[in-house]
């Protein structure tokens, strides 16, 4: 069996602008499908997070460079075909959207050795557990979004069966985003996780400063407190503020996180598989935390795609401590099995029990026509 084509394809989902974080509004969200067709019709898809123009240049480097190195290849051969794609750029930049577009490459690729095999992606990488610790993700800011309006939002959460909830901060003065974290905490009652992330708003004596404050409130951690690239600062706040750091999700490549890791930078160590690399990645990330005694978490506020992927990929390694259940950024998630997000047991989350990863709605036909009722106006789903 072989490769016989591999296409990606963008949708910028309409988003509104009405919420944002510290780093951006949504006014869309660019997603890449990535498909990796064989010559008997199995199709893998792979998913792809990336900004503005960086989408549009994922999908032309798959298209135009990456594809005639896959197409031919045995699909089992996933390491080989990394390393076929590496080569593209052999004195260090396999970074950036390079390594994004590689990790939809990759993500493809097990789906459809998952598919060609006939089990569920969690079983072919090794299963550890099935079922997966969520949580909520939200607490954004909105236009008119109020503090009580944060607090129901946050109840809503907590009685939908999550025990844990996280939110933004950084993108008000301190006083403004202690307050929210008191009222989640309050709305949350005393035995939820609660979160907060950064998205790298502040230096470091901002971030200690926040975090002296917001102890009080029993933080589980404090996510991307300072510029991604300072590791040292993430070590520093991870050590000296009380509140441990997860980080970071747009790290990409193993030896990233090992440099993370080997400061001792953070607490939870935070992959997107989107943009780490891929599962291939994401297993030596993970392989790496293990070694430390650290707990991996992974990032998800794109697709359902993405989660269903994170949920098989989670329940594959022995030191997972959450899934991303993002309550905003859900798309296509009306197009899934019911339960692919469906909670059980509180907050928990089963990999589905279908080949692959079980998103069989994601075709090249399907993302064309969707193009289409976004282009005439039609696309009514904000998640
Ligand atoms: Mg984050």
């Amino acid at each position: 069996m072989r490769i016989k084509r591999v296409i990606a394809k963008q949708i910028n989902f309409p988003m509104g602008g009405d919420m944002w974080n510290p780093a951006m509004a949504f006014s869309a969200k660019e997603v890449v499908f990535v498909f990796v067709v064989t010559d008997n019709d199995i199709i893998g898809v792979g998913e792809i997070w990336s900004f503005y123009g960086s989408t549009r240049a994922v999908v032309d480097i798959i298209n135009h460079d990456f594809a005639p190195l896959v197409r031919g290849e045995d699909p089992h051969f996933i390491e080989r075909i990394r390393e076929r794609i590496g080569g593209l750029a052999p004195i260090g930049t396999m970074e950036g959207v390079m390594m994004n577009a590689l990790s939809g490459i990759d993500l493809a690729l097990w789906d459809l050795r998952a598919k060609i095999l006939n089990v569920p992606l969690y079983q072919l990488l090794g299963g550890y557990s099935d079922r997966v610790y969520t949580y909520a993700s939200g607490g954004l800011y909105g236009r008119d979004k109020s503090i009580d309006d944060l607090a129901s939002e946050v109840r809503g959460y907590c009685e939908s069966g999550f025990s844990g909830v996280k939110i933004k901060v950084g993108g008000l003065p301190q006083r403004d985003d202690l307050e929210r974290i008191a009222v989640t905490r309050e709305a949350a009652g005393p035995d939820c996780r609660v979160m907060i992330d950064a998205l790298h708003a502040y230096n470091v004596p901002e971030a200690l400063s926040l975090a002296k404050k917001a102890q009080e409130h029993n933080i589980y951690w404090f996510e991307s407190p300072v510029a991604l690239t300072d590791t040292k600062g993430h070590s520093i706040v991870n050590k000296r503020s009380g509140i441990p750091v997860c980080a970071n999700e747009s790290l990409q490549g193993c030896r990233a996180f090992k440099n993370l890791i080997d400061q001792r930078a953070a607490e939870f160590v935070h992959l997107d598989l989107c943009v780490c690399g891929g599962i291939t990645e994401g297993l030596k990330i993970a392989a790496v935390a293990e070694a430390h005694d650290l707990r991996i978490s992974l990032h998800a506020a794109n697709t359902v795609c993405l989660f269903s992927t994170s949920i098989h990929f989670a329940a594959s390694v022995p030191n997972c401590d959450s899934v991303e259940n993002h309550q905003v950024h859900r798309l296509l998630s009306d197009y899934a099995p019911i339960a692919t997000m469906e909670l059980q047991d509180g907050p928990y989350v089963s990999p589905l029990d279908m080949p692959g990863h079980g998103m069989e709605f994601l075709t090249p036909d399907f993302v064309d026509s969707l193009n289409k009722e976004i282009a005439e106006g039609l696309y009514e789903s904000k998640k």
